[in-house]
């Protein structure tokens, strides 16, 4: 895996909120086709990160690259180094006075400029991918709460991300829509599919993730295998976590 390209480097970013320090000095790096978990207790700052890598938040220290190019607004490449980027939201997003086929076609024919015909083919090819063909032409009120996240998901792919984000996607979901979810995210893994996630499912993350990064009060205080992570955690910290999450 490590002689996989980079496709994201964080080099020791720190970022503030007022006088907390949300980040304090984050480093990783994330490799194609490669998937990282970040797991970690409530507010120690995993969606400060996620958000920073996909260029929600700035950080106030610190550099971001993808794919070996400084990730920075002033820089003319940044607009299509953040097209490079999926983001999937724990609370789905969608336009509720669209519908599913017109949530997935908007940003085509806006931002990438496909014609309707052309961005409505790729919309129903990814809709048949997370099982959704059959609901094209309804509103997103009346999807169930995991059907909306895999519209989400759809959605996203629609733009021919080379990596995806995806904070907390299942946890705003009843507890039997989440496996649908989980396995929609498998599957991209497995065609390989390069992926940041947060997520509380522990079972998920060790099945799926290459690597884990738990982190606590903005910083990164254990990286390593999923195996080993589980197995073994190193640090006082994450075996205390792992005792009330599993
Ligand atoms: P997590 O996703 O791990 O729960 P967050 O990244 O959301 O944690 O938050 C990290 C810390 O930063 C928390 O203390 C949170 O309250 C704070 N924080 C996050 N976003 C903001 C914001 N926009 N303004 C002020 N504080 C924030
Ligand atoms: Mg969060």
């Amino acid at each position: 895996m490590t002689n996989a390209k980079t496709m994201i480097k964080v080099d020791h970013i720190s970022k503030y909120f007022g006088p907390l320090k949300a980040l304090n000095d984050v480093s990783l790096e994330l490799h194609k086709g490669e998937i990282v978990v970040l797991i970690g207790p409530s507010g120690s700052g995993k969606s400060t990160l996620i958000r920073a890598i996909n260029g929600l938040e700035k950080p106030e220290e610190g550099k971001i690259y993808i794919e070996d190019q400084l990730y920075d607004p002033k820089n003319k490449k940044y607009a299509a180094q953040r097209m490079k980027m999926g983001f999937v939201f724990q609370h789905f997003n969608l336009f509720p006075n669209k519908t599913v086929l017109e949530n997935l076609t908007l940003a085509q024919i806006r931002v990438l400029k496909r014609s309707e015909v052309t961005a409505s083919e790729i919309a129903m090819k990814y809709l048949k991918r997370v099982g959704l063909d059959d609901k094209a032409s309804q509103y997103p009120n009346k999807l169930s709460g995991g059907q909306k996240q895999r519209v989400a998901i759809a959605r996203s792919l629609c733009m021919n991300p080379e990596i995806m984000l995806f904070d907390e996607p299942t946890s705003a979901l009843d507890p039997e829509m989440v496996e649908e979810v989980l396995e929609v995210m498998q599957d991209l893994g497995k065609e390989g599919m390069t992926m940041i996630i947060v997520t509380h499912e522990m079972g998920f993350a060790r099945t799926v993730a290459d690597r884990v990064i738990f982190l606590e009060n903005g910083s990164i205080v254990e990286e390593n295998t999923a195996e080993a992570f589980f197995d073994h955690p190193a640090s006082d910290r994450a075996k205390l976590f792992l005792s009330k999450v599993m």
